[in-house]
């Protein structure tokens, strides 16, 4: 499968790991928008946020809580979390990752 995000989890890829846990990785974005931009992705290899089934609630919610964890080993309190779905919404990489982005004011609407 020619999966970028699948190919960094083998190692073919190189990335700097920030957060591990079962099923769940987070690594340091190639081109960050924000002083900590953090990419966090399950192992599972799941193209959108329309192809989750219910039976991944569980890698879902340990997605968020990675988020949670990372926030506190980073003594961070304010952060922006962001799935884009598809390519209108900036979709690039078709296996679901959480960015986490912090260290910057945010604006509200996104752009
Ligand atoms: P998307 O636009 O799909 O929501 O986000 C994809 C993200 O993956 C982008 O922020 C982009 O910078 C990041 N990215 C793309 N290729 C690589 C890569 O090879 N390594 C890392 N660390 N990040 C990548
Ligand atoms: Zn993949």
């Amino acid at each position: 499968m020619d999966c970028i995000f699948c190919k960094i989890l083998k190692g073919e890829i190189k990335a700097d790991f920030v957060f591990k846990e079962e099923g769940i990785f987070a690594f340091k974005d190639i081109n960050p928008q924000a002083p900590h931009h953090i990419l966090i992705i399950p192992e599972k290899h799941i193209a959108t946020i329309n192809d989750l089934n219910d039976e991944d609630a569980l890698i879902m919610g340990k997605m968020l809580l990675a988020a949670k964890k990372i926030a506190k080993k980073l003594g961070i309190q304010s952060y922006r979390l962001v799935f884009n779905c598809n390519a209108d919404a900036g979709q690039e990489v078709f296996h679901i990752h959480l960015h986490f982005l912090a260290g910057r004011k945010f604006t509200w609407p996104p752009g």
